[in-house]
């Protein structure tokens, strides 16, 4: 059995967003559903990231703005998106110095969709993104993202696309928010190759996915040989979600996981992104962990 990290935080559940579907019930769906495998997970609380970990990707104004901001942030938004940060940092610090060998970051807000100079789509600071930059520090040369969102990861592409020493690969519904990612953008600059990007007819399923993340996925990581692979779990790709019109169900999940997950011998972070049928996201994070655990 693999050694697991559970990182997350009440303080998360403050991050109010007047209503919106990236609320703070969907945390609370996970917490009511993983109560059952804390006893086989090492519970970890995150940190706080600083603001110059946090100036690894972004510009100097957009993290004044989040501090600034009323109009887009309650009062508390600046701190715990501070915190959802430090969640994967304290990750990365938990495999280099060998307590455990993956980790799930349950955090909120999420941030695959914030850009280097940009807050956006639910996202204020990019969790992954940042994280990313921060294992390079720790040794983690070379860093594989994958985004299984059914929204395209534009702040990770945007924040990697000239660089060859992180590879984004990302999965994404055609026509979604924010209507990039195609087939066509790899990269540019040193980094032509090392983004790919793979995109769904609405209604595909089980099938279609697991035809990506088993060849495609393969060859990507063969051809970039990653040191440590950061995941974007986003499970608005679930049958169940109510914003977007994909028909993946719980056993899928858990199969592209499982293929991620036996890629090779690596450390694995995940981290939460989108999901918005509450109660499915609670039973698709618990899905996802039991392979964790394996
Ligand atoms: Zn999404």
């Amino acid at each position: 059995m693999k050694k697991v990290a559970w990182i997350t935080d009440d303080f998360y559940l403050e991050h109010d967003t007047d209503g919106g579907p990236e609320s703070p019930e969907r945390l609370e769906s996970i917490n009511y559903q993983m109560k059952t495998l804390h006893e086989e997970l090492m519970l970890v609380e995150p940190r706080e990231a600083t603001v110059d970990v946090i100036e690894m990707i972004h510009s100097p104004e957009m993290i004044s703005f989040a501090i600034d901001s009323d109009a887009i942030l309650d009062k508390q938004s600046y701190k715990v998106a501070v915190k959802a940060v430090g969640a994967g940092l304290v990750a990365v610090d938990g495999v280099k110095n060998h307590e455990f060998e993956r980790a799930f970051c349950a955090v909120r807000p999420p941030g695959h969709h914030a850009t280097p100079t940009e807050s956006m789509g639910f996202c204020i600071f990019n969790n992954i993104a940042v994280t990313a930059r921060y294992a390079q520090n720790e040794g983690y040369k070379k860093v594989m993202i994958i985004d299984f969102d059914v929204h395209h990861g534009n702040g990770t592409q945007d924040a990697f696309y000239d660089d060859d020493t992180v590879f984004f690969f990302s999965t994404h519904q055609v026509d979604s928010y924010p209507k990039t990612g195609k087939e066509s953008e790899t990269g540019s600059g040193k980094g032509v190759g090392y983004t790919a990007n793979y995109r769904f007819e609405a209604n595909s399923s089980d099938k279609e996915y697991l035809e990506i993340y088993g060849k495609e996925l393969t060859r990507a990581y063969n051809f970039f040989n990653p040191d440590i692979i950061l995941v974007s779990a986003g499970y608005d790709i679930h049958e169940s979600d109510p914003l977007v019109q994909m028909d993946v169900t719980t056993e899928g999940i858990a199969k592209i996981v499982r293929n991620i997950l036996d890629l090779g011998d690596k450390p694995v972070i995940f981290f939460l992104e989108g999901g918005y049928s509450s109660n499915d996201l609670g039973l698709n994070v618990v899905a996802t962990v039991k392979e964790m655990l394996k």
